[in-house]
């Protein structure tokens, strides 16, 4: 597996503190607020986890699972395979994903959310690959853990095939890796 990563592009310490700033900010956004925290299954999960338990506020988690992206080539085609299962309407929603590329997933699930007439939707992306994003698409993240260039990453909940989710980084794969 780890012959596959051409470079670790941030490393399990670097995810680690940049969560934690990320948590006293959102704690504070959201004290009081009882929120639902939805998760964009699967790539969020270790992301998720890490998270929420720097949210030092009461918090309700919820997941969705959405499929649309297939290899390294977004299809731009989305399906929603499991919805939130509790009411959101009136409630605080923030939405936890992996990485923010083409804008597609995100703001189909964004739109998605907003129909079930929450009081507010935000954002926390652990990426944002602002330089892949589709024209048209103006959503914007409202929480960024890092910004990076194209690469296309692995790790950390990350997939290739379903595979390399479990590494503790985000790293580079190798191009070679990909056929
Ligand atoms: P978007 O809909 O914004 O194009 O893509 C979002 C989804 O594509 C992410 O949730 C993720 O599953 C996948 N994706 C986009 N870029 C990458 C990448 O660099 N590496 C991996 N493993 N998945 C990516
Ligand atoms: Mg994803």
């Amino acid at each position: 597996m780890e012959q596959n990563i051409q470079e670790v592009l941030l490393t399990e310490e670097q995810i680690k503190n940049r969560i934690a700033e990320l948590g006293r900010i959102l704690t504070e956004e959201y004290r009081d607020k009882n929120p639902v925290v939805i998760g964009v299954l699967k790539g969020v999960v270790l992301f998720y986890a890490d998270m929420v338990r720097e949210i030092k506020t009461s918090c309700q988690m919820e997941f969705m699972r959405i499929s649309s992206y297939e290899g390294t080539d977004s299809t731009g085609k989305i399906i929603i395979r499991q919805d939130v299962s509790s009411d959101i309407q009136g409630r605080h929603v923030l939405i936890l994903e992996d990485i923010f590329d083409t804008g597609n997933t995100l703001s189909f699930v964004y739109q998605h959310l907003l129909e079930k007439k929450p009081a507010s939707v935000k954002i926390c992306t652990l990426l944002d690959k602002p330089s892949r994003r589709k024209p048209g698409v103006t959503l914007q993240a409202d929480y960024v853990g890092f910004t990076i260039p194209n690469y296309f990453v692995v790790g950390y909940g990350l997939d290739y095939n379903e595979y390399y989710r479990n590494l503790p980084y985000i790293g580079i794969l190798k191009p070679e890796a990909y056929t």
